[in-house]
């Protein structure tokens, strides 16, 4: 019996270029394991996107002086690119600023609130007063309260790894203008989390050969306490609200909806394949199994608010309740020169354009090569349509159980992929020896976890019978 395999891989925000870290951390690993499930046998269906709605990319449009809408081409034409070149066996990569994507959020949510699981709070935001206007949580920027680190971002800090509310951090500033922000009124939507510790809890405490430190972690933030969030801002970058309770000028927020990525891609995918049912076969079936390919960072949005959010849904949604993710292998920091990859710190800089920030050396050529011709890029919502056309596998290479790293026993690998991890990098995969050393503290328990998740070498234990 073949078994429908949802490879799910993590939305890169169209804001910045991908770097060694989301290469090695998710995209590669994602898409050796696709291939390896394919020629199982497998029903495989690899979807992502490009998540458009981050903050980070409103905020670089304002650094740009562009629109969000340009940012987003930028950049998703710079990944489709880049899928091409790596010969990524994606059946779908679309983007979240599709109107299919808008509508499966808009349905979720409506499920959700008929259940009861959101509802209205007023609560009090930072503004700024010399803009005059509600700051999202990424243009705040402040002292971490739990570390001390001076450049914290409202929503999280890259330095401990905490996601915050932009009202914790000590002595903010406003990104735009330099401001202290005020605290002011404002009405918006909530999803109550809370309601599904219970749930999450027992969920969380069946995964049978998850990593330690992805189900650590994720029963770690249990048991401090889920707590409620809300899911709209003051914006005009985002998916619009399905109902006009809360006046104009409110969106749906970026981390509700990117996640939501995974359902409405398998949905775009199934109307292109001319079986719009086709979709059910991956989320209504018992007999499925997801996988997410993400990095440290996104632990708490797959293994507590997606599986919330997919819990609060119940069978409202096409008469069957949703997949929960069946394993989420995620990676912890690539480091290289001693320190960790971060986009959302390092996208500004040009040293960090494709991929070049991965160079293990100071003379290493950037990958990849910048006198290559380029193909010309997809529209923003085509497939990226590699899967079904083009088969690659480097000849030698090898996939080690025993040290979890990959190697390549030849030097005549084909085109086009060509990445360039000399045997000096080899050491920063995560999970070997080099990853420990630049590790944030953090109060959240974690463990480094053996070198491979049973996920990652015998990805059929749970699928044979
Ligand atoms: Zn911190």
């Amino acid at each position: 019996m073949t078994t429908p395999v949802l490879v799910a891989v993590a939305w890169p925000y169209a804001s910045g270029s991908r770097h060694l870290g989301h290469l090695a951390g998710a995209y590669l690993p994602a898409d050796i394991f696709a291939r390896q499930q394919r020629m199982a046998g497998n029903e495989v269906l690899m979807v992502s996107g490009s998540d458009v709605h981050g903050t980070p990319i409103t905020v670089r449009a304002e650094e740009d002086g562009v629109t969000p809408a340009d940012i987003v081409d930028r950049y998703h034409s710079e990944f489709l690119r880049q899928w091409d070149e790596l010969g990524m066996s994606w059946d779908l990569f679309t983007t979240t600023g599709t109107e299919n994507h808008a509508r499966a959020t808009q349905e979720m949510f409506l499920a959700q609130r008929a259940e009861g699981h959101i509802d209205r709070r007023t609560s009090e935001q930072l503004f700024d007063p010399e803009k005059e206007r509600f700051l999202p949580d990424r243009f705040v920027e402040g002292t971490c309260p739990y570390c001390d680190y001076p450049d914290a971002r409202g929503d999280q800090c890259d330095n401990c790894g905490r996601t915050l509310d932009p009202t914790d951090l000590i002595d903010p500033r406003s990104k735009l203008s330099g401001a202290r922000p005020v605290l002011r009124e404002t009405e918006h939507f909530y999803f109550r989390y809370s309601d599904f510790a219970d749930r999450l809890k027992t969920y969380l405490e069946s995964r049978k050969g998850w990593r330690p430190h992805v189900l650590n972690f994720a029963l770690g933030w249990l048991e401090e306490g889920l707590l409620d969030r809300a899911i709209t801002r003051d914006i005009e970058w985002g998916v619009e609200l399905p109902v006009d309770d809360l006046g104009p000028g409110k969106r749906i927020y970026v981390w509700y909806d990117a996640v939501i990525g995974y359902l409405s891609a398998s949905w775009e995918w199934a109307e292109s394949t001319g079986d719009p049912e086709r979709w059910k076969h991956w989320w209504h079936n018992d007999d499925a199994r997801h996988v997410y390919f993400i990095g440290k960072d996104n632990i708490p949005f797959h293994a507590l608010f997606w599986p919330a959010q997919l819990m609060g849904v119940a069978d409202r949604m096409d008469g069957g309740e949703l997949r929960l993710p069946d394993d989420i292998p995620a990676n912890q920091y690539v480091t290289f020169k001693g320190g960790k990859a971060s986009a959302s710190r390092a996208s500004a800089s040009p040293s960090t354009r494709g991929w070049s920030a991965s160079s293990p050396t100071p003379s290493a050529t950037p990958w990849p090569p910048p006198s290559r011709s380029r193909p010309t890029p997809r529209s923003p919502r085509s497939r990226s349509g590699l899967g079904s056309t083009r088969s690659w596998s480097p000849p030698g290479a090898t996939w080690s159980t025993a040290s979890c790293r990959w190697s390549t026993s030849t030097a005549t690998a084909p085109s086009p992929p060509r990445a360039r991890w000399s045997p000096t990098t080899r050491s920063s995969w995560p999970g070997s020896t080099g990853t420990s050393g630049a590790r944030p503290s953090s109060s959240r328990p974690s463990s480094s976890g053996p070198p491979c998740g049973p996920g990652w070498t015998r990805p059929n234990r749970s699928t044979s019978t």
